[in-house]
This record gives C-alpha cells, sequence and structure tokens, in this order.
C-alpha cells in the first residue's frame, strides 16, 4: 500500500512549469532519496507533499487520503530544513515543544514526548540552551527533534547535512538511518550528495528539469542505469 502517492503531479511558478508529471508510489515505511541537479524540482516536491504549495494538476495522495486541499498541519508530516531555523529567543525544550502546544497536546503528554525524544537524539542535557549556545550538529539534532516529537507519519528533509562539517554529516547519516529503523516512519530526503543517497535510501528517484528520469535500488541505478544522465548523476562523486 502506497502510504504517499503523487499521480500526475504538476507545478507551474506563474507561467513557468516546473514539475511535469510526476507519478510515484513510496511505500509505508520506506526511504526514499531524491537526487538530481540543483534547480531540478527536489524542494518544489517536498514542498508539495508538505503543503507549504499547492500542486498546479494531477492528485497526491497522504496514507490513502486525496490530501489536494488539505493544510499542512493536517497532513500528518514533518519537514526538516538544511537552515535549522530554529526559534532564536526559546530554549530547546520550548523549541520542540512548540509545535504540541500549537496541536493542543496537554502539558504532561507534552513534557513526556519532549524528554523523550531529547534522550533519544542525546540532547536530553541541552535543553535550557538556546540556540546560539549550541554547535551546529547540536542545532540539527533539535530541528530533528522538533519534526520528531510530533509523531508525524512521514518526514520530509531537504539537505539536512549540508551545512555541517565532514565528520559531523557522517555521524548524523547513521543516526538518521537509526531513526528510521526505530521509529518505522516513512522518510522522503532530498541530497545532492551521492553517498547519502547511496547508503541511506531503499529507492533512489533521479530527477532532471521536474521530471523523474529513473527510480530504483541504489544497485539497480548503480548497475542498470537507465541512461547517460543517470549513470552521470550516480557514477560522479560531488
Ligand atoms: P532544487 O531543490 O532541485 O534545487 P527547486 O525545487 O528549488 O529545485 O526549484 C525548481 C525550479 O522551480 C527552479 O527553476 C526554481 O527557480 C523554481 N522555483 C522554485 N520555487 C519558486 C517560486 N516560489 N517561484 C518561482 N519559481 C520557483
Ligand atoms: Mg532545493
Amino acid at each position: 500500500m502506497a502510504d504517499v502517492a503523487l499521480k500526475g503531479v504538476q507545478k507551474s511558478f506563474g507561467s513557468t512549469k516546473v514539475i511535469h508529471g510526476v507519478d510515484l508510489e513510496i511505500r509505508d515505511g520506506e526511504f526514499v532519496v531524491f537526487v538530481g541537479p540543483s534547480g531540478c524540482g527536489k524542494s518544489t516536491l517536498l514542498r508539495l507533499i508538505a503543503g507549504l504549495e499547492g500542486i498546479t494538476a494531477g492528485e497526491l495522495c497522504i496514507d490513502c487520503e486525496r490530501v489536494n486541499d488539505l493544510p499542512p498541519a493536517k497532513r500528518g508530516i514533518a519537514m526538516v530544513f538544511q537552515s535549522y531555523a530554529l526559534y532564536p529567543h526559546m530554549n530547546v525544550y520550548d523549541n520542540m515543544a512548540f509545535g504540541l502546544e500549537l496541536a493542543k497536546a496537554s502539558k504532561a503528554e507534552i513534557d513526556r514526548r519532549v524528554r523523550e525524544t531529547a534522550r533519544l537524539l542525546q540532547i536530553d542535557a541541552l535543553l535550557d540552551r538556546k540556540p546560539r549556545q549550541l554547535s551546529g550538529g547540536q542545532r540539527q539534532r533539535v530541528a530533528i527533534g522538533r519534526a520528531i516529537v510530533r509523531e508525524p507519519k512521514v518526514f520530509l528533509f531537504d539537505e539536512p547535512l549540508s551545512n555541517l562539517d565532514a565528520a559531523l554529516r557522517v555521524q548524523t547519516r547513521i543516526e538518521i538511518a537509526k531513526l528510521h529503523s526505530d521509529m518505522k516512519a516513512t522518510m522522503i530526503y532530498v541530497t545532492h550528495d551521492q553517498v547519502e543517497a547511496m547508503t541511506l535510501a531503499d529507492r533512489i528517484v533521479v530527477l532532471n528539469a521536474g521530471r523523474i528520469e529513473q527510480v530504483g535500488t541504489p544497485l539497480e541505478l548503480y548497475h542498470h542505469p537507465a541512461n547517460l544522465f543517470v549513470a552521470r548523476f550516480i557514477g560522479s562523486p560531488q
């Protein structure tokens, strides 16, 4: 059963079409990675799935429900961006609690979930700190924690590691893989890093100029690229 299904999804900004009819079914619990050159529409696709932009044509379903007209807050989705976008005036605890407060969770429930998530991500010693008192890696963990705490059905990650140095990127990548196996959530993850794509993905979606070039497991794409574009993209370390 598809957890997230795109059927003939198109997106135009004004008269410019940037997504040209994308068909894709993502299974419950699957880890799908979108790759492709800058400007090919990766972020736009995530924003359409999240509901931050409306689709111009086609159909979008989450958990078998048509969500074309459903606002972001009702889609059961959490998004982690490359910039951490934490609330600077709030401490870590409040950053993580904020979304739950908006969702009208009880104080006890909020406290339980924030502390549980903080333990999972090993940021439980940082709950009183403000974002400016954290390292880049710690901030990114708080951003991930803020997504997890809402227990979404689907996680969307837009190049979440691109602001981190190499060592931290590897460590956080391993943590995201662990998170996926622990939470059994569906994850859609954008990166332009081939190593990230190859190590994290159940399936990789290769995009080019608003269209899907190929979908397959990392090994399928590596051994049987559908065309030169995919071969170049998967083969070339960037
Ligand atoms: P990627 O994330 O793959 O680098 P994007 O999804 O950000 O690509 O962008 C895809 C295309 O859509 C680009 O040509 C970009 O300029 C255009 N685009 C994205 N958002 C907007 C917007 N709000 N208004 C107009 N054009 C946009
Ligand atoms: Mg992008």
